[in-house]
């Protein structure tokens, strides 16, 4: 009898993770390796939240909660949408999971039935496809490409939309272009959904935070109003409070919808940690100073990558509104050899021969579902970014 079931034959681990492991492994066999691959930010999280977490700790907040969240914590995610986006919700309607990763997922396996489809824009993060079919669903992929810096097109949303379709899965800023829609670009998307009343909308607004120059964010439900009751507005404080390992994530929609995440929730991991929680009230509650200093720093590192990329040759690298990726493409390069003999086939040999042959590691384009690129974190120090762009230049430049 075969031991694994067949849902799990459908999915694939997850590439990015894959590619920290390997440059993990090689540096601890003493090789000189620079990761660009990690989707965090390399501050610490700030030291009230640290604080409010240890308070709790002392305070004996070490109990069970209630499944999707600790009331302090759902009044001061209510607060952060009035506050910050303009979206009236009540406790109700909220849901706090362990991590941005577990409400998507919560979401998706109380509502996808076989043959559902999840319209999904390319390039993805990558967990949305696998995710979508694990809950038994079917991702459809809808490609944006570079021309338009990676933004799905009004025309091209909805020739995806079909009889089928669930939800939209929308992520702006995006992991992994970092390209962030404007409030018409994404005002255009929502007069076609408004066209296609059975469309749900999940909106993925984990980078919202992370925005430089003159990019303002919004969300789905503030632009069209109208879509409030079909929309799942979720985020999380894992990116912008530097707080990855904490695992706090959190969404709001509809009281129904809520209540059966709540019910998926109760029956697997039951409350995410009563002393995250605590830190993530804090973290919504508390100054914000620090968010303004670190995009600075995040802003410095994009402007310099993005140069030093562009002049590398073969390499095209737009520049992004947000989170802390770019996503060049390397069109120019396939077909090409490295001076170790290694022929350039596709994005996911440049990845290769350029962790093996330079000790940069990077994360290759078909695992975001757009090639030929690369996603670059520069949620590193300037210096790593600095000598791990340099090496790129050299390797682009020895291609034959
Ligand atoms: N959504 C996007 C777009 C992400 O990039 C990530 C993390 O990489 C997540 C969600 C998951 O966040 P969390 O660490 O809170 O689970």
């Amino acid at each position: 009898m075969n031991l694994l079931s067949a849902t799990l034959s459908r999915v694939k681990p997850s590439p990015t993770i894959a590619v920290s492991t390997k440059a993990a492994e090689m540096k601890a066999a003493g090789q000189d390796v620079i990761g660009l691959g990690a989707g965090e930010p390399d501050f610490d999280t700030p030291d009230n939240i640290k604080a409010a977490a240890i308070q709790a700790i002392h305070d004996g907040k070490n109990k069970y909660t209630a499944p999707d969240g600790i009331p302090e914590l759902k009044q001061a995610i209510c607060a952060k949408f009035n506050r910050e986006n303009g979206l009236d919700y009540v406790p109700a309607q909220v849901s706090v999971g362990t991590g941005g990763k577990q409400i998507l997922y919560n979401a998706l396996m109380a509502t996808l039935n076989p043959g559902d489809e999840a319209v999904i824009p390319a390039p993805y993060w990558v967990s949305y496809p696998d995710m979508v079919l694990l809950a038994g669903g079917e991702p459809v992929i809808a490609e944006a490409s570079i021309e338009t810096g990676y933004k799905l097109t009004p025309d091209q949303l909805d020739a995806a939309i079909t009889p089928k379709t669930k939800w939209f899965i929308f992520n702006s800023p995006s992991n992994p272009t970092g390209a962030g829609y404007s409030r018409d670009e994404l005002k255009a998307l929502t007069d076609v959904l408004l066209r296609h009343p059975h469309v749900w909308v999940m909106t993925d607004d984990m980078y919202e935070h992370l925005a430089y120059g003159d990019f303002e964010f919004c969300t789905p439900a503030q632009v069209e109003p109208q879509l409030y009751d079909r929309t799942l507005t979720c985020n999380g404080v894992s990116k912008a409070y530097a707080m990855t390992g904490w695992r706090i994530g959190y969404a709001a929609g509809p009281e129904k919808l809520i209540a059966a995440m709540r019910k998926i929730q109760s029956q697997s991991t039951s409350n995410p940690c009563s002393v995250s929680q605590w830190a993530a009230v804090e973290a919504l509650n508390g100054t914000q100073d620090f968010l303004a200093s670190n995009n600075e720093v995040f802003k410095r590192r994009r402007d310099m990558v993005v140069q030093m990329l562009n002049d590398a040759r073969g390499i095209v690298c737009p520049t992004p509104d947000g989170a802390f990726y770019v996503y060049p493409s390397i069109a120019d390069l396939i077909g090409k050899t490295t001076a170790k003999g290694a022929v350039i086939e596709n994005d996911e040999a440049f990845a290769t021969a350029l962790l093996e042959e330079t000790g940069v590691a990077v994360v290759f384009g078909a695992a975001f579902g757009l090639s030929p690129n690369f996603r670059v974190s520069y949620a590193t120090s300037d210096e790593a970014l600095k000598e791990a762009c340099t090496r790129i230049q050299k390797f682009c430049a020895s291609l034959s």
